[in-house]
């Protein structure tokens, strides 16, 4: 098991081997919280996401899923513009852009993106968009350089979040503003379906996070948190989705086959699961693609009627030396 990236702790953290025996189901690896700091963590390979991803995950077709992209741009664009109108905005995990292109639309933004997957970047720079395709990681940003950084569901992906939002922290200007957004780990769902809960069964998720966890890895990254907007009531909100979706997941995993495709992971999980076929099978990249639909169908129609995924939203500045005081 890696070391802990929130406490350092790598001595008591459960075995994977031993986590599996308890029966972890959802993603390949169980999940495990560390007994230091409670940070929830699994050994899943860093940077698999990319690669769980086929090129439906950032060029949409269906005219209600790119409406639901666009709507989520604008909110969350319209929770920046509570603190900042304008400025050098850098999206980490832009994906096809929706995002930056509801700024550009904006105006006042000059906007640059990094991604990952070509899958995503080539649309985002189709657009016109500046995207860098590379990991976070790999990238050399310059420091204090952007007024906005967001990172929307992206890290919960990434091995070492703490060097992550170092890297982040650093190209910041003085004032410059973080936007997060991770899944909530302590939502109702979580606590209830754990190893089957819909964020602990994508299997590009290697690192989850609550409110608690969240706050102490942001403070370890020299960031103080802002508001975290939506504190009360989206649980239970939220909640009726994430079971209907997790329930799916206990029950593939308590009966493996019972419900046909995709055992031991939620059917609306609008990741897909691991590659079905050699690159070359053209009948398997079909049927996934099929069954990648239905499933990103049935998520966002029970998004649009049950409500959005619990997360965490999260609003930090650099912490100064007065904060430190
Ligand atoms: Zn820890």
């Amino acid at each position: 098991m890696r070391p802990c990236p929130l406490c350092g702790q790598r001595d008591d953290l459960p075995s994977a081997a031993a986590g599996r025996a308890r029966g972890g189901g959802g993603g390949d690896a169980p999940w495990v919280a560390c007994r230091g700091c409670g940070l929830l963590l699994r050994d899943a390979p860093p940077g698999p996401f990319v690669d769980h991803c086929g090129e439906e995950y950032f060029a949409p077709t269906s005219a209600e899923l790119l409406a639901h992209l666009r709507r989520r741009a604008a909110g969350r664009l319209q929770k920046v513009s509570r603190y900042r109108r304008g400025g050098r905005l850098l999206e980490v995990g832009c994906g096809a852009g929706e995002f930056l292109e509801a700024c550009a639309a904006q105006g006042g933004w000059e906007v640059q993106g990094i991604e990952p997957s070509p899958a995503g970047a080539a649309p985002a720079r189709a657009r016109g968009l500046d995207v860098t395709c590379a990991p976070l990681e790999d990238v050399a940003l310059p420091s204090a350089a952007f007024d906005v950084v967001v990172a929307w569901h992206v890290l919960e992906h990434l091995w070492d979040p703490l060097a992550a939002l170092q890297q982040l922290g650093a190209t910041l200007r003085a004032d410059g503003m973080l936007f997060l957004e991770v899944p909530n780990a302590s939502c109702l769902g979580a606590r209830l379906f754990r190893q089957q809960w819909i964020s602990m069964a994508s299997p590009g998720h290697t690192v989850l996070f609550t409110a608690r966890t969240l706050g102490a890895l942001l403070a370890r990254a020299g960031f103080r948190v802002f508001a975290w907007p939506d504190p009360t009531g989206a649980d239970l909100v939220d909640a009726r989705y994430t079971i209907a979706v997790s329930l799916r997941a206990r029950v593939q995993a308590t009966f493996p086959g019972l419900l046909g495709h995709g055992a031991g992971r939620p059917a609306g999980a609008i990741v897909p699961g691991p590659s079905l076929g050699r690159p070359w099978s053209a009948p398997l990249r079909l049927a996934r693609r099929l069954a990648f639909r239905s499933a990103t169908g049935m998520v966002f129609r029970a998004e649009r009627s049950l409500g959005p995924r619990p997360v965490l939203c999260v609003t930090a500045a650099r912490a100064t030396a007065r904060d430190a005081a």
